[in-house]
């Protein structure tokens, strides 16, 4: 994969929106989920098992690149 310097319309590159996320509390872990994925009071880092502070996060608004799936795979079957 190539990542140079891409051009982007310069409107399109700096519309941000802010994502309300919870982040793992320990800084040597970067394990972060989207909010809106998470339905518990107080989340535990599915990595690292600490616990996960709210927080926010500022995206792109148009997200193409960023397509992994959320450490939060718990899954209800
Ligand atoms: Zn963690």
């Amino acid at each position: 994969m190539q990542g140079g310097n891409r051009l982007e319309t310069p409107t399109l590159a700096e519309q941000k929106q802010e994502l309300r996320i919870w982040k793992c509390e320990d800084t040597n872990c970067n394990a972060w989920v989207r909010e809106e994925f998470v339905h518990e009071e107080s989340p535990g880092c599915p990595l690292c098992k600490s616990p996960m502070v709210q927080s926010y996060k500022l995206v792109p608004l148009a997200v193409k690149k960023v397509n992994k799936t959320f450490f939060m795979g718990k899954r209800r079957l």
